[in-house]
């Protein structure tokens, strides 16, 4: 692995002297001898790559022409999250260079993105499935047209904190890039309204997860939208998204059996209704776990993380029906999974692990005599 700074071609030369007198001089290799580091097979160097960091591989693409072309035609993941000045340019010069990316991570902590380097990525990179554009405040709706007619094959898209999108363009990039499985909008409030949901309910049959943080503008028509039209969502992120009713749940609880992970943080209008529904979901959407005990069943199946802190209105016996429902619920320390800090009535609710740790002292006792 090389460090993070910067490799010059001295050192390419150097590291290559290295292999030379561990090889003896010369370096064999399907049939061909290397003498110089520019002579190494494609796949030899393309294998070195992976080994080393992403700073690494974009200097090596600069070394010669035959070492451009090998990467551009190899390099399918590419990271520039570290680049804290001048990532809009550094992409301009390299997306058309790295058309085989498939894996693309502009994660910024400072804003640098413009749109020109989002077109760019679309017109040259058509094999993309993952990227993550998060905090690009500067991108426009541009950015995501480009990204519908460039870039059909994403399958994982996080644009959060991208709050300059509005919900028209994010509804036209879901009828264009319909394998979508992950997409996380946490914070696009102009961008996730209940019209886009539609939209991506409609298209976007394959989602799995969904982060709607703290994105006010949703309301039940877009998540039951998204709950009849993305019937394998797994883990949706409602936190803050302060309009939606137990409507939204309902229909999340009926509709999407694989549903594992539920985030309701601050969702105040959700009742006791919404809760036993979700405890409920599981005989309703497989009705032989009815016949099955609860300890037998599988742990796979059902909620496996909760969060419905600051849901004021909701009452122990409901919330316990959900924690009694689904054994991977836990209230106990260390394994927070069903998370309601703020509920302060809710605090006779617990998993089974506090009644198993209430009963191990008596048996103890027992075993004793
Ligand atoms: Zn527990």
């Amino acid at each position: 692995m090389v460090g993070k700074e910067n490799l010059k071609t001295e050192d390419l030369n150097l590291c290559f002297e290295k292999m030379m007198m561990i090889g003896g001089g010369k370096v064999k290799m399907e049939g061909r001898v290397i003498t110089d580091w520019k002579d190494i097979p494609m796949e030899l160097l393309l294998q070195i790559l992976t080994l080393v960091d992403d700073q690494t591989v974009i200097i090596s693409s600069g070394v010669c022409r035959g070492w451009r072309d090998a990467i551009g035609l190899g390099l399918t993941r590419l990271s520039l999250s570290w680049c804290n000045k001048n990532m809009n340019n550094l992409v301009l010069s390299l997306a058309p260079k790295f058309t085989r990316l498939q894996t693309l991570i502009l994660r910024q902590d400072k804003p640098q993105l413009e749109d020109n380097a989002v077109q760019s990525i679309a017109n040259f990179c058509h094999d993309l499935q993952v990227l993550d554009l998060s905090k690009s405040f500067k991108l426009s709706d541009r950015s995501l047209y480009a990204l519908a007619h460039g870039c059909p094959n994403l399958t994982k898209l996080n644009i959060s904190g991208c709050s300059a999108f509005s919900d028209i363009a994010l509804e036209y990039l879901a009828g264009f890039c319909q394998k979508l499985k992950v997409l996380n909008l946490c914070g696009c409030s102009r961008a996730a309204s209940d019209r886009a949901l539609q939209a991506i309910g409609r298209y976007c049959n394959e989602l799995q997860c969904l982060n709607l943080g703290w994105c006010e503008e949703v309301g039940d028509v877009g998540v039951m939208s998204l709950a009849y039209g993305c019937p394998d969502l797994r883990i949706v992120d409602l936190c803050g998204c302060v309009q939606i009713t137990d409507d939204s749940v309902v229909a999340l609880a009926n509709r999407c059996p694989h549903l594992r992970s539920l985030g309701l943080y601050y969702c105040q209008n959700i009742t006791d209704r919404a809760m036993y529904s979700l405890a409920q979901s599981l005989v309703k959407n497989k009705p032989a776990a009815m016949w099955e005990s609860r300890k037998s069943r599988n742990d796979e199946e059902g909620l496996k993380t909760l969060n419905i802190s600051q849901c004021t209105a909701l009452t122990p016996s409901a919330v316990q029906a959900v924690c009694d429902s689904f054994p991977a619920l836990h209230t106990c320390s260390g394994r927070h999974s069903l998370i309601m800090s703020g509920c302060l009535n809710l605090t006779s609710v617990h998993c089974a692990c506090a009644v198993q740790a209430h009963r191990t002292p008596a048996a103890f006792a027992h075993s004793a005599h």
